[in-house]
């Protein structure tokens, strides 16, 4: 059995950044995170994963571990073994694109029960195990060990039903699952919906009816509104949803009796999954390439001919080399192309051993040993692997060799830092061995973001993806439990989420 002294809330608002949180607190307009800042241990720069998009990063909150482990690549990316594109709903158009019902079969149960590792454990699955009771609201990885029905209402509903296919299967969550028109595990009065904008609500609500009934020792609490309204008004207007996850945050609370109350009971995690930054211009890298190689689309017929995938998450994209029967792209020219298109920023892709160019046919790393990351900006290349060389903030240990500054790094005192794109190896790292990476990925400069399979930017609003700071960084906040002070760590990361959750209640991470 679990035991912790308190419960645990584990919030999350998608896209806050640290500035803006602080400015919202500053204009009176999120008094409960103002008055939780001054109870608990501020991180202001917690760094996301990579691409710093929400499949990603909300699967290494919930793990500890970063997509070479927990294998969520991004918002889309391609199956090696099944020859397509999955998508988990960049956009309306995007999931369009790919078919409702598949793109939602994707979301629904391969995230969490096909593609998400399964020799790996998630928060709820460590915590079931333990005895302790626990919960989530609409969150992307829910696995647990807890059986539940899919039940679809409205929207979905509607849309499903038109395909006049059907969802059969049961899926495994926490104790208490809730997932808007998909799941509840208990009746709520609560008003379930999956338009963006009003989730904060739904969300707070059903937090609302387990606190009431003391019905969990660990919850999830999601506030995704967040995300939605910076992408599409850009970050710098965020002050307006902040607050609006704040009065449902204040919802919740009142429910417990007040903050007061609910701190004598629980501990508090709230944190970020990514930042945001402004974008002006989309960049459709698909067209792109597709001037030169025959790029596979949404819903190919003969995927067996196209040359290349290109899968857009954001302000980042996978590129993969497709065994196709025809003509092979060559993986030089692909990489010497990334490089030259306007609003590419990084090009990152792994070497053999001999320092060429892999290409990776079957998902998962090839078995030879001793490949390198490179990662070429504007005519300067980096290259790496785990070494001796030199340590970076959080302990990794790097041989490198090349141009420190493709990634705008120093080295001080035998260990690597980067203030443009925070905890940059190992993230790079773990993007590329991760087992349905792209053979390029690639990370865009400010002010862009790749078009997404449905034809969808938010260029003149915000997004997020990117290895930069800027999309990369945001607040996680301890209040009774965890650290005693940020300087605990020189560094950050999502990766240390689940680690701290798990210490509260007296267990081990791995
Ligand atoms: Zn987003």
């Amino acid at each position: 059995m679990a035991v912790a002294k308190k419960k645990l809330v584990l919030t999350y608002v998608d896209s806050l950044r640290t500035d803006m949180l602080q400015r919202a607190i500053a204009e009176e307009r999120a008094p409960t995170f103002g008055a939780l800042l001054e109870r608990g241990v501020l991180i202001p720069d917690c760094v996301s994963s990579f691409p710093s998009v929400t499949p990603v990063a909300c699967s290494e909150m919930v793990t500890g571990v970063g997509s070479d482990r927990h294998w969520i690549s991004g918002m889309n990316w391609y199956h090696r073994l099944e020859r397509r594109y999955v998508e988990y709903g960049s956009s309306l158009d995007a999931t369009r694109a790919f078919g409702v019902f598949r793109a939602l079969y994707d979301l629904v149960y391969n995230m969490n029960l096909a593609h998400l590792s399964p020799e790996i454990e998630t928060l709820f699955e460590r915590l079931d195990d333990a005895g302790a009771r626990t919960a989530c609201t609409p969150f992307l990885i829910y696995r647990g060990r807890h059986r539940h029905e899919v039940s679809l209402d409205g929207l979905l509903r509607r849309a499903v039903d038109a395909t006049r296919l059907k969802f059969q299967h049961h899926t495994w969550g926490p104790t208490d699952l809730f997932y808007g028109d998909l799941y509840a595990s208990r009746d709520v009065p609560c008003k379930s919906t999956s338009i963006p904008g009003v989730r904060d609500e739904y969300a707070a609500c059903c937090g609302a009816e387990l606190i009431k009934e003391d019905l969990f020792d660990f919850l999830l609490l999601s506030l995704p509104d967040n995300d939605n309204y910076s992408h599409k008004h850009g970050p710098e207007a965020s002050v307006e949803s902040i607050a609006k996850a704040d009065g449902c945050f204040a919802t919740f609370l009142e429910a417990a009796g007040g903050l007061d109350a609910f701190l004598e009971q629980h501990a508090l995690i709230l944190v970020a999954d990514h930042g945001q930054t402004a974008v002006h211009r989309g960049l459709p890298l698909a067209e792109l390439l597709g001037q030169q190689w025959s790029v596979l689309q949404p819903s190919d017929d003969r995927p067996e001919l196209a040359q290349l995938a290109v899968s857009p998450s954001g302000r980042a994209a996978h590129v993969y080399l497709l065994p196709g029967e025809g003509e092979r792209a060559d993986a030089a020219a692909v990489g010497e192309r990334l490089t030259e298109i306007e609003g590419v920023d990084l090009v990152c892709r792994l070497l053999d051993s001999n320092g060429q160019p892999l290409r990776r046919l079957e998902p998962g790393m090839p078995a030879a040993g001793g490949e390198w990351a490179v990662v070429e900006r504007r005519g300067d290349a980096l290259r790496f692997r785990p070494g001796e060389d030199v340590a970076d903030l959080r302990d990794g240990r790097w041989e490198i060799e090349g141009e420190l500054a493709a990634l705008e790094a120093v080295v001080e005192d035998g260990r690597l830092r980067s203030a443009t794109y925070p905890d940059p190896l190992a993230r790079v790292w773990s993007a590329l061995t991760a087992p349905h990476s792209g053979d390029f990925v690639v990370s865009l400069e400010p002010g862009f973001e790749a078009v997404d399979w449905g034809g969808v930017t938010h260029a003149g609003g915000g997004s997020h993806g990117a290895l930069h700071a800027g999309d990369s960084l945001g607040p996680l906040l301890f209040v009774g439990c965890g650290p005693r002070s940020a300087d605990e760590r020189a560094q950050w990361t999502l990766r240390d989420v689940a680690p701290a959750v798990l210490e509260h209640f007296g267990l081990d991470h791995e």
